[in-house]
């Protein structure tokens, strides 16, 4: 029997791993964390029988305690909770599948606690990668990756030799605006950026692969994942999402993994990796398949992913204010209090306005974080 406990149980990831977690047998819930949806949550813990179960504010859990209370579940809350949840004694895996740098710790404390981590939350690579990675490395963890790209990554260096890789080609699907010129994202609205072409996300990165921030995030965080430079990682549009990537290896060989856009495929991958189990969906059917094309990334409309590379380039603290200063953008666009072209701009301001810490520690990077949030406060009125 498997255990795995989760983070961000009741999200676009939370949900698709527990449907995969309903069809196999041999695998069981000890942990579920949620931030606010605690309908959701009840029912989560009334069908899998968790041990512990965290939402983060204290109101939330004093009333999920009341509505469970005929259950045998420990409810949790705040960073205590997701601390609790994340290094669940029972659990082998951790699946991060919360949103946003907040999984920083409960990703540590679970390596700490000897758990693999099914790793979702970029966000916690992208600003801890060089404390996570040799973390792993030392207590002997493993580093799933659910993203779709890096599972795909992952999947082709299946059977290659570790020091032949030469190249990452991580694809970018381009997003809804792809083809536009940055005058004609101007009057971009909430609607039009949550919008996908070829998935279904959670709201926070179905705008971050709009403005391809996603794309950034990505390849900082396979630069950690697969310990490459910022060199060897290029990004390719391709519209259709059929390659979800590829690795060139020093021969010159691509070797790419395929399929239908389908997260449910690199998150049961990640969960019994190095086993391949059957999974009910769609499949590419190549004789309906009419073409994949190609196309380099627009990086002056997209320009958000020219700042990543920027900070994955002189890693440091920057990568943190990169995400940190996306994360509240996008917080505040979604709450319409800015336009959707800010978005980038607010990241560069932040950017310009840091000044880099060479390897910062956790509360340097918490630190960080938050001046980053004070800065776009302070300077709302100018952006
Ligand atoms: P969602 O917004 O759908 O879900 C986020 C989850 O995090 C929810 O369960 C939410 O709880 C929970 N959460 C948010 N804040 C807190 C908190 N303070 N404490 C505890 N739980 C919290 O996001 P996605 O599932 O789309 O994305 C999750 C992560 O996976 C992100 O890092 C994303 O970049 C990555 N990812 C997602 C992909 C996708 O297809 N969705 C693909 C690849 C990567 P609640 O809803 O109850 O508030």
């Amino acid at each position: 029997m498997k255990k795995i406990a989760i983070l961000g149980s009741t999200g676009s990831i939370g949900t698709q791993t527990l449907e995969i977690v309903r069809t196999n047998k041999d695998i069981r819930v000890t942990a579920l964390a949620a931030g606010r949806n605690i309908d959701l949550l009840e029912k989560q813990i009334r069908e899998f029988e968790p041990k512990i179960a965290a939402v983060w504010s204290q109101e939330s859990a004093a009333e999920l305690k009341v509505r469970v209370r005929d259950m045998q579940v420990e409810v949790m809350s705040g960073m205590e909770g997701l601390l609790a949840a994340a290094s669940e004694q029972e659990a082998e895996i951790l699946v991060t599948a919360i949103v946003g740098m907040i999984g920083i710790q409960p990703t540590i404390e679970a390596i700490r606690a000897g758990k693999d981590i099914a790793l979702a939350n970029k966000e916690t690579l992208v600003t801890a990668g060089h404390i996570i990675m040799p973390l792993a490395k030392e207590r002997h963890v493993s580093i799933l990756p659910v993203d779709s790209e890096h599972s795909a990554i992952f999947q082709s260096l299946q059977g290659g030799q570790e020091n032949a890789l030469h190249k990452i080609l991580l694809t970018a699907s381009g997003g809804p605006f792809r083809g536009k010129k940055r005058h004609e994202l101007e009057n971009i609205q909430v609607e039009d950026a949550l919008k996908h072409p070829n998935w279904e996300m959670g709201r926070k990165i179905t705008i971050d692969s709009s403005t391809m921030v996603n794309k950034g995030l990505e390849v900082i965080e396979a630069k950690w994942l697969f310990g490459v430079n910022m060199e060897q990682i290029q990004v390719v549009v391709q519209p259709q999402s059929i390659i979800h990537s590829m690795v060139e290896y020093v021969d010159g060989a691509v070797i790419a993994q395929l399929g239908t856009p389908d997260m449910k495929l690199p998150i049961q991958y990640a969960l019994y990796y190095p086993e391949r189990r059957y999974l009910p969906g769609d499949r590419l059917d190549f004789s309906a398949l009419t073409q994949i094309t190609f196309e380099k990334p627009d990086m002056e409309t997209f320009f958000g992913l020219k700042l990543a590379i920027q900070a994955g380039r002189e890693g440091g603290s920057l990568p943190t204010v990169f995400n940190a200063a996306n994360e509240k953008a996008v917080a505040l666009f979604l709450e319409r209090k800015i336009r959707y072209l800010q978005i980038p701009e607010i990241i560069q301001a932040c950017m310009e306005n840091h000044k880099n810490i060479k390897n910062p520690n956790v509360e340097e990077i918490l630190k960080t974080e938050q001046e980053t949030y004070e800065f776009i406060r302070c300077r709302m009125s100018h952006f």
